[in-house]
């Protein structure tokens, strides 16, 4: 342990995490007996440093959503010269140039045909807004053309996950999801098995029959079909067959029904393509981009829509899309937001991720062979070891934290994604931390 970066005393660091510990909820975190959470004093680069003296690689970029490291002098200068000339403003009649451009350049970069833009807050609420995007367009739909409204719900594969507010939560896998819990307020929707054919492994139709099926019989209620597009995150970082993704496309068109693909974890570069989505060569109808939209510094996501939904919403009785949230358009956050994207095409993002899934490939592939190791999956920056067993969180992130890395698992999968920035020296100390773990019974929980 070192101190170089430590301000704080340790009676301060002790009576900031009792209170913690005592008063704060943490993510999916009981308040009665709560994993221990690490107090963070600064991060710089990939290095994120404890106010306990350690420094740590950071191997999860927060939750997907740092591509330029912490602390980054450009990401900086765009949020204190925004700040300087304004942090918000209200953006009912109100608009602003950095929202403004942000715009253009997400119309520019995402696939052809997304031309209308809905900022909002975070992932969750983007999700909220394509899911209620498609249910007013149907209902305008149907209002114009003086039919009786029957597509109101949506189409989705298990597996899947959307994000934690009620609809979001309605199309996420129905056991991982918790619909148990909120059964009797959760709106109901129908679900396909989870692709099952892997990103890279032959391609055979049979994928899709059930959801071909559930189209067919369904189409005339399904409003949208929502996917996270290319790899099932949350549900377990399962990389799936880019030809699955092209077959709800074809189904979509052939039933009338809309397109919704959730790039909030995939969107900008991260599997390897600017968005997973052109794998398969697709242009959804909607589109969710969230976490690393701002390069991991504030909460900002956009949904992204075709001129013809936003056309025929805005032609229906209600004469506007009905969603408008406060923080709608921050500035400091468009702002910043521009400046990641800047940097993402300056840095040249392909070799960054190519570099990074080259490392990957050569330092994770082997420990396929490891007795507790299930499978190994890597695409674009993101490298999935499913172990065997469940990891006992607690110890095992400790153990991390002893080895000098930050690395969050869950479930029986240890994963990393690290900022693109990341050199050659610090992805080899996070493969040697996971190589050193998965050795330590500890680490494990035995089932
Ligand atoms: N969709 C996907 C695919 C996600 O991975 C997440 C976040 N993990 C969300 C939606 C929700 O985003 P947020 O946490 O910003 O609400």
């Amino acid at each position: 342990m070192s101190d170089k970066h430590t301000i704080m005393t340790l009676s301060e660091q002790n009576s900031l995490l009792h209170f913690d510990k005592e008063n704060v909820w943490h993510p999916y975190t009981s308040m009665s007996e709560p994993l221990p959470s690490y107090l963070v004093e600064s991060a710089q680069g990939v290095y994120i440093n404890l106010a306990s003296g350690e420094q740590l690689i950071d191997g999860m970029s927060s939750w997907w959503s740092v591509l330029h490291g912490y602390n980054h002098p450009k990401l900086n200068t765009a949020l204190q010269q925004q700040a300087g000339k304004m942090s918000h403003v209200m953006f009912g009649g109100l608009t602003h140039e950095s929202a403004i451009n942000l715009c253009e350049k997400l119309i520019r970069l995402t696939p052809e045909g997304l031309d209308k833009v809905f900022l909002s807050d975070s992932g969750s609420v983007s999700v909220e807004v394509a899911m209620k995007m498609a249910l007013q367009y149907q209902h305008a739909k149907a209002e114009i053309n003086q039919q009786t409204l029957t597509k109101t719900k949506l189409l989705t594969v298990k597996n899947g996950y959307h994000g934690d507010t009620f609809a979001a939560m309605s199309v996420c896998d129905p056991v991982t999801g918790m619909h148990q819990i909120f059964e009797q307020v959760l709106m109901q929707h129908y679900f396909a098995p989870a692709p099952s054919i892997k990103f890279g492994e032959e391609w055979s139709n049979d994928d899709v029959s059930e959801l071909s099926a559930l189209f067919a019989a369904h189409h005339e209620e399904i409003a949208a079909f929502i996917i996270e597009p290319i790899v099932q995150g949350t549900g377990g970082m399962r990389f799936y067959h880019p030809e699955y993704l092209k077959v709800c496309r074809q189904l979509c068109d052939k039933h009338d029904v809309l397109l919704i693909v959730d790039e909030i974890a995939t969107g900008f570069g991260r599997t390897g393509k600017l968005f997973a989505c052109e794998w398969a060569g697709i242009n959804p109808d909607i589109m969710c981009l969230g976490k690393t939209l701002t390069g991991g510094y504030i909460t900002l996501a956009a949904t992204l829509c075709t001129t013809h939904i936003a056309q025929t919403i805005s032609e229906g009785a209600a004469g506007c899309f009905m969603h408008g949230p406060t923080f709608m358009g921050n500035a400091l956050a468009c702002a910043v937001a521009n400046a990641s994207i800047d940097l993402l095409i300056e840095n040249d993002w392909q070799a960054q991720v190519q570099a990074i899934e080259t490392i990957l490939t050569t330092q994770l592939s082997p420990l396929a062979a490891h007795h507790r190791v299930e499978d190994v999956r890597i695409l674009g920056s993101i490298g999935a070891i499913e172990c065997r067993q469940s990891v006992n969180v607690a110890n095992i992130q400790k153990r991390f934290v002893e080895l000098g890395v930050w690395i969050r698992p869950f479930g029986k999968l240890i994963y990393i994604i690290p900022p693109l920035i990341i050199n050659e020296k610090q992805l080899m100390s996070l493969a040697n931390a996971i190589t050193v773990v998965l050795e330590e019974d500890s680490c494990f929980i035995n089932n």
